[in-house]
């Protein structure tokens, strides 16, 4: 076994748990993929001569289920596979006979949304780039939630219990830390996850939190149990402070030297505090400069504040006397807010976009200065379906090594005039199509007819009823110009009211609906997740998202939907702001002036209704012009734009992303190799 000159093996760098038998991991090989990757990996992060990122994020969505799955010999638990997906359609008689049938492993149920997929997807790229960065985060053992569709109450709520343990390539450490809540310790195990470089060349290593153990008593146990778990303030402060703090400890017990911790969202903002206490003015202002905060939303809901009462609770003295130093609300004294905490402790801010760059200096205007923007991407090797994987590959000597490089996908754009590789696009777009026919098909599914997707995180601001909102003016444009398929997919978080309700509005629309089958076909799947979403980003026609502007920060489902050559229908916000006038689809609806913020709770659906449906007649006469002649095909607009959102993805890429972020931020030299 190699020894580095600290003394370090690949046994220490792991310092797995002796109880957990039948490891696939051999003297070469770890899971199926090249061992030495993590040595290389594990000692960079352990030499303080190397500059090192730690990455805070509460939830990561790995994409486990669809992209670099470690190998295992041993069978898969029963409580680790995914299970069939129930379906709620306008054509009922069918939902009581018929699931989505999904036989694969469940993707790692440590996220909620967009904001896991994007810190798994930043894991990936960073390996891609073989930068010396480590993940924190939290082993959630009961995951997000179940979803289970209720016509009168919208969605129940159900645990979902996972076998960690189990889990392939996750690997229990034999590393403990401990945070104190309240008086009392309670104690947390590490884990650790490898994220492979796409070449599987490099590795990032993700350390999970995770205080489900023995030791400690019952309460404290359940501390790690569901993301996102809000039934109290001291819930939300507890997950919180294990987190950040939680993360900073981990970092230090497994000898890391980091150089830059960048936390996401003001979930993480504890972090600061660990290293705080104790420290005088110069010690402070130095501490600033290694600390980073992004901020992801402009929504209320997403901006942490607790009544200092509350956190009493859980911190002592000096470390509440940091907190009021740094977080306390001009308005109300009495109130800590995590999104100033990060401002003021960090010394970089960034949005996710230009224009949530722009809508939170509006928002936080005393930090304008200090705000920048770096837009959000998409894995690119992850969310590529793998029809137009090959397709990209036939085509590899106009558009480069995309694998290696994201950006080449812009070259795309040269392909405009080719006849063969236009013809070979729809090819390859039926291709998915088909598979969503036929996934779908005991609900008579066609890959002739044009399918749209709604499928996101069921946030009231993001107006999963926009296209429901008239049948009638639907079913009449629907007659007239051509069938409609329409799939929705979404959990609400289970304490958002409003979200609730609206899925509670859309089941009762579906089901009102049930005499429109022949023209319009309605399906809303349960539980969305990542391997939903890959299904549905890269098989349907138009991608649907109508957040109500500003509120949007990025989003990223429709980046997946335009690597995989599915036009957009969209209002004006977040990253379709930057690709406005790249003719990737359609733009519509209601958009605030510069510096205006507008009220969330003013939907506005009405006014955008008429105007969804204005543009969408247009794109309905564009498609079935090019569904129905090879000629117009060819030559109309609707495979231009298809064309135009495949180069769009040479930008809207995490490849892209993370090097920006590297360059303005973290500063790592890349490995060798
Ligand atoms: C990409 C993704 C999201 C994020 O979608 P938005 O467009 O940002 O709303 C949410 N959930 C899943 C499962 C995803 O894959």
């Amino acid at each position: 076994m190699q020894t580095d000159k600290k003394g370090n093996n690949l046994s220490s760098f792991m310092i797995y748990d002796g109880e957990r038998a039948n490891l696939d991991i051999t003297d070469t090989t770890f899971y199926g993929f090249p061992k030495e990757s993590i040595v290389k990996a594990e000692r960079r992060l352990l030499d303080t001569g190397v500059r090192s990122t730690a990455y805070f994020s509460m939830e990561y969505g790995l994409a486990t289920s669809v992209y670099n799955k470690f190998k295992s010999d041993k069978e898969l638990n029963k409580g680790n596979k995914r299970s069939d997906t129930e379906v709620f359609s306008n054509i009922r008689a069918m939902d009581y006979f018929h699931m989505v049938k999904i036989d694969s492993i469940v993707d790692m149920p440590i996220y909620s949304g967009g904001l896991g997929v994007l810190a798994g997807d930043s894991m990936k790229s960073a390996a891609d780039l073989g930068l010396p960065l480590v993940g924190v985060g939290i082993l959630w053992s009961k995951g997000y939630f179940t979803q289970e569709f209720c016509a009168v109450d919208g969605q129940n709520v159900e645990e979902f219990l996972w076998e960690p343990k189990d889990y392939p390539a996750l690997l229990p450490l034999d590393v403990y830390v401990t945070v104190m809540i309240g008086d009392a310790d309670v104690k947390i195990r590490l884990w650790k996850y490898y994220i492979y470089s796409n070449d599987h060349n490099h590795v990032i290593p993700l350390i999970l939190l995770d205080s489900n153990l023995l030791e400690n008593p019952p309460w404290a146990r359940e501390l790690t149990g569901q993301l996102y778990k809000s039934d109290s303030a001291w819930w939300k402060i507890v997950q919180r402070k294990i987190l950040g703090y939680g993360g900073v400890r981990a970092l230090d017990a497994l000898g890391y030297s980091i150089d830059k911790y960048h936390l996401n969202e003001g979930h993480a903002a504890f972090a600061f505090l660990e290293k705080a206490v104790g420290l005088d003015e110069e010690g402070i202002a130095n501490l600033k400069s290694s600390f980073a905060y992004t901020c992801h939303t402009p929504v209320e809901a997403g901006h942490d504040k607790f009544l200092i009462s509350e956190l009493e609770k859980v911190f002592n003295s000096k470390e509440l006397e940091v907190l009021k130093r740094f977080g306390t609300q001009k308005e109300n004294k009495k109130i800590i807010n995590l999104t100033l905490l990060s401002m003021n402790v960090c010394s970089q801010v960034n949005a996710v976009a230009q224009k949530h760059g722009e809508v939170t200096k509006v928002q936080f205007p005393t930090y304008e200065a200090k705000i920048k923007s770096i837009t959000n991407g998409i894995h690119i090797p992850t969310w590529a379906s793998d029809s137009f994987k090959s397709l990209f590959e036939k085509y590899e000597g106009v558009i480069g090594d995309w694998r290696q490089d994201s950006t080449r996908l812009q070259n795309v754009g040269n392909l405009k005039d080719n006849v063969e590789f236009k013809k070979d696009l729809w090819a390859a777009h039926k291709k998915n199509k088909c598979e969503l026919a036929n996934v779908l098909r005991h609900w008579f599914f066609r890959d002739d007819v044009l399918t749209i997707a709604w499928a996101r995180r069921a946030a009231a601001y993001k107006r999963v009823n926009l296209i429901l909102q008239y049948p009638d003016r639907l079913m009449k444009m629907s007659k007239e110009i051509g069938p409609l398929q329409i799939i929705f997919a979404g959990k609400a978080h289970p304490n958002d009211a409003r979200g609730i309700k609206d899925i509670q509005k859309l089941l009762t629309s579906i089901d009102s609906m049930a005499n429109c089958s022949d023209y319009i076909k309605l399906i809303c799947l349960e539980n969305y997740d990542i391997l939903l979403g890959k299904l549905l980003t890269s098989s349907v026609d138009i991608w649907l998202n109508n957040p109500l502007p500003p509120f949007e920060a990025s989003g990223t489902s429709g980046m997946k939907a335009i690597l995989n050559g599915v036009v957009q229908l969209s209002t004006l916000d977040g990253w379709v702001v930057e690709a406005k006038d790249a003719n990737i689809g359609r733009i519509f609806g209601h958009s605030p002036k510069k510096g205006e913020l507008g009220t969330e709770t003013d939907l506005k659906m009405q006014e955008d209704a008429q105007s969804l449906y204005d543009t969408l007649e247009e794109l309905m006469h564009l498609y079935y012009d090019s569904e129905n002649s090879e000629e117009k095909r060819l030559s109309n607009g609707w495979m231009t734009m298809m064309i135009n959102c495949i180069a769009q993805s040479g930008f809207f890429n995490t490849s892209r992303m993370v090097t920006q972020y590297n360059d303005s931020v973290w500063q790592l030299d890349r490995a060798g190799g």
